[in-house]
């Protein structure tokens, strides 16, 4: 039985899919934040390249990927889709299990296929540095590659409390060329304000954020770039998707359900947008299943609304599930799962019924990613864990049924630079964390009216 599908680098996607095309219906607009109006191309000129304003309007179906982007992805795409042989065997499960890794990209994480378009088309507008923000440091060291491998310079805001906890993927991004700076810092107004008021504070995404954009704002030959949430990010991550259908051609099986955890949600739609037409067309019982922690449940516990994508209300109001733009979720190890919102993409079909959502408690995830480890080898990320979990709930429900269902799992990255989260769950000192009703309802009460 084959147990690696892979297939050859001329393979490689070479159109994106853009499942705005499919829409069961539009999208709500991005608003302004301070008009509450629609927003307009020119008002993200400042800090993006027209390029990638076009493709985060746009609604054509299929988005030519320049060549010297499928160039660089040669260097670790087509990335493997496994037949999970050993984690069926140890489930005893009639279940077909698969799993697309995106563990193999030089970042070790799904991101490089966002990053390396968006450093591509800045330097081909002239653009020279683009500054970022990043939370554990996947994001950062993804963009950090990408803009080494097209010559542009990198500024990346980090996050105080990881700069100080998780130095290895700072360390990458220097490897990379990038400058990385712990975030409240005293380059920006946002930053110093913040230093003056709390000299201490261990900073946040939403901080970063606002520290990133100013940056790019107030310089000419700078522009920011964003990991997840926004259109052209989830548009560029279809490479994933579209190479999975070939592959499961190649072995002539197709899913009954795709896993995915959910951060900002740009891997999950990676994977599962290219299947949307098939769904809606073909009436395919597919089902699609966006997996989140029960610390921070944006689709399974927030309101479709509009608000902020940062905590210092800077950027467009966006119509997505949120938890409230100054929700603090608990210090969950799945770092990259810890964002209030979710791509608004995703959350209009979630919300009109064809993406589920699903949450999860840590100890539970990690019992899933110990089980998936010791079968099959791979260490994953915490955060793609949480895909891991209800798919093994599957294939043991299968064992009981019978029944021979085909499950897809995106594996995100792997988990490397998460062993302290490991030996944390081994130590036994996890802990799980309940739906933090009282913080969202607080935050809720603090939405923008529109
Ligand atoms: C950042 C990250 C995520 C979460 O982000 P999405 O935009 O939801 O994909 C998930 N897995 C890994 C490995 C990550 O680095």
């Amino acid at each position: 039985m084959r147990s690696k599908i892979l297939l050859d680098e001329e393979e490689i996607p070479k159109r994106w899919y853009n499942v705005a095309a499919d829409m069961p219906r539009p999208l709500d607009p991005p608003l302004n934040p301070a008009t509450h109006e629609p927003l307009k191309p020119e008002d993200l000129e400042p800090i993006f390249p027209r390029s990638l304003i076009k493709q985060e309007m746009s609604t054509e179906r299929w988005i030519d990927i320049p060549e010297e982007v499928r160039d660089v992805y040669r260097l670790w795409r087509p990335t493997p889709l496994y037949r999970a042989v050993r984690l069926e065997k140890a489930l005893k499960t009639p279940a077909r299990i698969y799993y697309k890794y995106e563990g193999v990209s030089p970042a070790g994480s799904h991101k490089p296929n966002t990053a390396v378009p968006q450093a591509y088309y800045n330097m081909k507008e002239g653009i020279e540095r683009i500054a970022t923000e990043t939370g554990a440091g996947q994001w950062g060291s993804a963009l950090a590659l990408a803009t080494c491998i097209f010559g542009l310079k990198c500024t990346i805001y980090m996050v105080r409390s990881s700069y100080d906890q998780k130095p290895y993927r700072r360390s990458m991004m220097r490897v990379w060329g990038a400058e990385c700076f712990p975030s409240p810092s005293n380059r920006t107004n946002a930053g110093r304000r913040i230093l003056e008021q709390f000299p201490d504070t261990p900073g946040s995404l939403g901080i970063a954020i606002s520290e990133a954009v100013e940056d790019a704002a107030t310089h000419d030959d700078t522009n920011y770039a964003l990991g997840s949430v926004l259109n052209h990010v989830l548009l560029h991550q279809t490479v994933e998707g579209l190479e999975v259908k070939k592959q499961f051609e190649l072995v002539d099986d197709y899913p009954d359900v795709i896993y995915g955890c959910c951060g900002g949600g740009s891997n999950f739609p990676g994977v599962c947008f290219p299947f949307i037409p098939d769904k809606l067309n073909d009436k395919k019982e597919l089902r699609l299943v966006a997996c989140e922690p029960t610390a921070c449940p944006s689709l399974t516990k927030g309101l479709y609304t509009y608000d902020f994508g940062d905590t210092a209300r800077l950027t467009p109001l966006l119509k997505m599930y949120t938890l409230g733009h100054d929700f603090v979720p608990p210090g969950i190890h799945a770092g990259g799962l810890r964002y209030h919102g979710d791509a608004p993409l995703l959350c209009s079909l979630v919300n009109a019924g064809i993406i589920e959502a699903q949450a999860f408690h840590q100890r539970e995830v990690f019992d899933a990613a110990t089980t998936f480890a010791r079968a099959e080898g791979i260490v994953p990320a915490p955060e793609s864990a949480h895909a891991i979990k209800p798919a093994i709930d599957e294939a043991i429900q299968c064992r009981k049924t019978g029944e021979t269902k085909t499950l897809l799992i995106n594996l995100s990255g792997h988990g490397h630079f998460d062993l302290s989260a490991y030996d944390a769950y081994n130590d036994g000192i996890l802990e799980d964390y309940e739906y933090p009703e009282e913080l969202v309802r607080q935050s809720l009460a603090r939405l923008p009216k529109v």
